[in-house]
């Protein structure tokens, strides 16, 4: 899964240009640069590889998300389809730019599900906000004609499955507008920093002015620029593209071992009879960061998620119990906690985020183990790991 595990002198060549020859921030100063415009660079590069019109680098993939919504004018009041098994900047991303975060049934993809979605639509529902979890996509194509004849946005949370596709296609790259993050554990890591891309010039535009005080960047005198709308500062450094530019680079080469890495260990774990593995539309276009797989009962994973650990096997995420990725153990998110008063609770018939229903989600989350896939891993690595793993499921 992580990028880090292959940093190496390319990333250190490329940060050492910025400190040598370039300038840290991203826009201007051509004087000062020698030329050097990292970000731009990672954000041609990013276009060429996901096949868009535009690409637009970040402070996190957070800020992409907000980006994101601001772009695509979501904003007070609007309505947007989320999945309870996500991370929590999806919700937060939505509270904060002042919209209203419906929860829906995910499927056995693990990410949201036609049906979940077309159950939570309403008169108020502007978008459908698509994660993309563990390295692989939905029923894309149900979801993006659920989208269209909604008229909804569709905004593609592709934080955990850059370098996925769905048919030749980026995730990413399928709805209105797509978002990355490059934070320290991500596919490919900038440090810190995120990516909005889309093939739609309005968005855009928006999120290049949005994400750096309204600023419209023409011609080359930051001071003498107009400002057409209000933002806020997610701009990413040089020193952070720079690095990602670095690690954008080994893309495909990440890809290609998590996969090889991924079947191994999947094609172990197929003559497990209680084992099933996670549905995915479109298996050729996997990112392979995970292995996800599901036991017949929540009392038998629970068994399971102890024995793997105690058989030295790590990495193995229970999702369903960690307060990381899971709804139902998110209070701070159920009481809409915060420091200070949210725009949310101006809206009177707000749903009442500690009853939220899904209990087809419960079911798959509280059945559901995902293993990351190691760079790393030597070959005798994946050998004992597939004998710790058997040891576990045959005790
Ligand atoms: C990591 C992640 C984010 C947020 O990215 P940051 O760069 O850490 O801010 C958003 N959504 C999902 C699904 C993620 O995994």
């Amino acid at each position: 899964m992580p990028g880090f595990e292959l940093f190496g002198p390319e990333e250190k060549q490329e940060v050492a240009d910025v400190m040598e020859h370039g300038f840290t921030f991203r826009y201007n100063f051509d004087q000062m640069r020698n030329g050097r415009w990292k970000t731009r660079e990672m954000e041609q590069l990013l276009c060429e590889k996901m096949g868009v019109k535009h690409a637009h680098l970040l402070s996190s993939g957070t800020a992409a998300l907000q980006t994101a919504l601001a772009a695509a004018g979501i904003g007070a009041g609007d309505e947007v389809i989320v999945p309870p098994f996500t991370f929590v900047a999806s919700v937060e991303a939505l509270v904060l730019a002042g919209a209203v975060p419906v929860f829906a049934e995910i499927d056995e993809t693990l990410c949201l599900s036609p049906e979940g979605i077309e159950a939570a639509i309403t008169p108020r529902t502007k978008a459908v906000n698509l994660v993309h979890m563990c390295g692989s996509m939905g029923k894309i194509d149900q979801i993006k004609a659920l989208c269209d004849k909604h008229n909804l946005v569709l905004l593609e949370d592709a934080c955990q499955a850059i370098g996925g596709s769905y048919h030749g296609k980026a995730l990413g790259a399928i709805g209105d507008v797509g978002c990355y993050s490059f934070d320290s554990v991500k596919t490919i890591t900038c440090g810190e920093g995120g990516a909005v891309i889309s093939n739609n010039d309005d968005i855009y535009k928006n999120a290049h002015m949005f994400s750096d005080h309204g600023h419209d960047h023409i011609g080359n005198d930051r001071g003498a620029e107009t400002h057409p709308i209000m933002g806020l500062n997610f701009r990413i450094s040089e020193m952070n593209a720079a690095l990602g530019l670095a690690q954008l680079r080994k893309l495909d080469t990440i890809i290609d071992i998590q996969r090889k890495n991924k079947k191994l260990l999947k094609d172990a774990m197929a003559d497990i009879a209680e084992v099933s593995f996670r549905e995915i539309p479109d298996e050729a276009g996997d990112n392979a960061s995970f292995l996800s797989f599901m036991l017949p009962t929540e009392a038998r994973t629970q068994e399971i998620s102890k024995k793997l650990a105690a058989n030295g096997v790590d990495g193995c995420f229970y999702w369903y119990v960690n307060n990381w990725h899971y709804l139902k153990n998110w209070q701070h998110i159920q009481h809409m906690h915060s420091a200070a008063a949210l725009p949310i609770t101006l809206i009177a018939d707000r749903p009442d985020y500690t009853k939220v229903s899904v209990p087809k989600s419960d079911d798959i989350m509280s059945r559901t183990i995902s293993m990351a896939i190691k760079l790393s891993w030597t070959d005798a690595q994946i050998a004992d790991r597939i004998a710790n793993i058997k040891k576990a499921f045959a005790q």
